[in-house]
């Protein structure tokens, strides 16, 4: 897509307040290193005037009946699915995404989500009855979303859409790196017929938007998706506010093999996990535990599994792992496995250097640990790169330790023979999501971290509720 030099407010492309000392932000393609387009890098005045624009819209929106706000969001999901490609090709460009994955899961899930929200607007209880109460849900008011790079439209949307459907406006600052299908998601805004105001995009430094976005005391709440540091960051500036906040932050999920699952079919679906997307998954399931028996085996197939990610052209169909968003995202996972080498962890595929053949381009060599232990530091930060940690575990007890063992609590995998056992021994978990046995992603479960992973939940009812509050009057 042709990129814009400007800033969506009001329901119109405007050109950012820019002072002469800032500059655009430059979008990289991570396969070429090549800049591909420039976007406008938005000062806190201009976060001002997307803010007022939609405080301006807020009450017409939050009174217009929530069949009519369906109407419109399911209009935005055909919008986005009729450009289906064009968001792929976009993704691919800026993230470094394979096409194939761009197009099953950069384009088709957010699709899906979008279209979740259109029908949960128009079915969803905004007033029920308690005794002698009538209890209404009403939207909270302007929200403030701030979006990550990793899955870029899926996590505009799982955001954007909920919030429309509550009856919020909205103002989006999505992440430097991948501001292109943020911008290509406000066209289709545009094309569904919002009215002005509804939906703003402000593209920006988080240190500058960002910040000023967050600390906005216009906005009613911030949804956050990121590093935990930043949000951290973001939930004390609401707190001091009086602000309720939701926060997705990351996570350090355990894949727990129990003794009696199927271990080739557990193994490999595993490696399939971390490995999608280069690793950067803030719900991968990046600590493999299996137990002392089993153990040499798993590392095996463990092994065997990865060999066939080869880093190549992510724009080739062929193409199964493309490379990591960044320069500075590679030093960071390079970095992680240089320490997990210095702490004697086992480098059974991978390792810190360039692939072959990759000379160009931000790549990461797909990597497996064994002998890895649980304080080590690759099996307690979050690498975001195609970095598996194989642990050992004695027992169901141990298994359950160690993998409840890190301030994380995103997601998580059990295995078992039996599909009793596993969600058994799910119930020990301190964690937001499971997959038993291999579930797959469903987009209407709630989806949001327990500790560190964050506040609040995303997707289905769930993720609506975060955007409504509740009054209640007695009769
Ligand atoms: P980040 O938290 O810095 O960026 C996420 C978003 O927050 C971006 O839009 C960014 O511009 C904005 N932001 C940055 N500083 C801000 C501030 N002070 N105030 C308000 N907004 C601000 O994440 P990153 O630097 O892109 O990635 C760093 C690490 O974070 C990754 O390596 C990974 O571990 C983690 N991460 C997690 C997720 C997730 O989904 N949980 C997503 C992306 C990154």
């Amino acid at each position: 897509m042709q990129a814009h030099d400007a800033l969506y407010l009001s329901g119109m492309w405007r050109a950012a307040r820019r002072p002469a000392t800032a500059d655009a932000i430059e979008v990289r393609n991570p396969a070429t290193e090549e800049v591909i387009a420039r976007v406008p890098a938005a000062t806190a005045e201009d976060v001002d005037a997307a803010v007022s624009a939609a405080r301006a819209a807020l009450s017409g929106w939050a009174e217009t009946p929530p069949a009519e706000r369906g109407a419109r969001i399911a209009a935005l999901r055909d919008a986005l699915a009729a450009r289906r490609d064009e968001i792929a090709a976009t993704v691919t460009a800026e993230l470094g995404a394979p096409l194939s994955f761009s197009q099953t899961v950069h384009a088709d899930l957010p699709i899906a989500v979008a279209g979740s929200y259109a029908t949960i607007a128009t079915e969803y209880a905004f007033e029920e009855r308690v005794g002698n109460s009538r209890v209404w849900q009403e939207p909270i008011g302007v929200v403030g979303a701030i979006t990550p790079w990793n899955y870029p439209l899926h996590q505009i949307v799982a955001k954007v859409a909920p919030a429309l459907a509550a009856g919020c406006t909205v103002v989006l600052k999505p992440a430097e790196n991948t501001p292109l299908v943020a911008q290509l998601f406000a066209e289709a805004v545009d094309a569904a017929g919002f009215p002005a105001g509804v939906f703003n995009l402000v593209t920006g430094y988080g240190s500058v938007a960002g910040e000023a976005l967050a600390g906005h005391s216009g906005v009613d709440l911030v949804s956050f998706t990121g590093s935990t540091a930043v949000g951290r960051r973001i939930g004390a500036t609401a707190g001091a506010a009086v602000k309720p906040v939701a926060l997705e932050l990351g996570g350090k999920s355990a894949n727990v093999i129990l003794p009696s699952a199927d271990l080739s079919k557990a193994v490999k679906v595993g490696v399939a996990n971390v490995m999608a997307n280069s690793g950067q998954t803030c719900s991968a399931w990046t600590r493999m535990l299996v137990d002392a028996d089993r153990y040499e085996e798993a590392v095996e197939l463990a092994a065997a599994a990865v060999a066939k990610y080869v880093p190549g052209d992510p724009a080739d169909a062929a193409t199964r792992i493309g490379p990591v968003v960044s320069a500075a995202q590679r030093e960071r996972v390079t970095g992680y496995i240089a320490e997990g080498v210095r702490e004697g962890a086992r480098l059974v595929a991978g390792g810190d250097q360039a692939p072959e053949g990759c000379e160009r381009g931000w790549y990461v060599r797909p990597t497996v640990f064994a002998d890895v232990t649980p304080e080590m530091t690759i099996a307690q930060e979050e690498i975001f790169g195609p970095v598996l940690s194989i642990l050992k575990y004695d027992d169901a007890d141990d298994a359950a330790r160690i993998a409840n063992d890190t301030v994380y609590g995103l997601s998580g995998a059990v295995w078992a023979g039996d599909e009793e056992e596993a969600v058994a021994f799910a119930r020990r978990l301190e964690t937001g999501q499971i997959h038993v046995n291999g579930g797959r992603f469903n987009p209407l479960a709630p989806f949001g971290g327990y500790k560190h992973s964050g506040v609040g939940r995303e997707l289905g009812t769930h993720g609506l509720a975060e955007y409504l509050q509740t009054k209640s009057l007695q009769f």
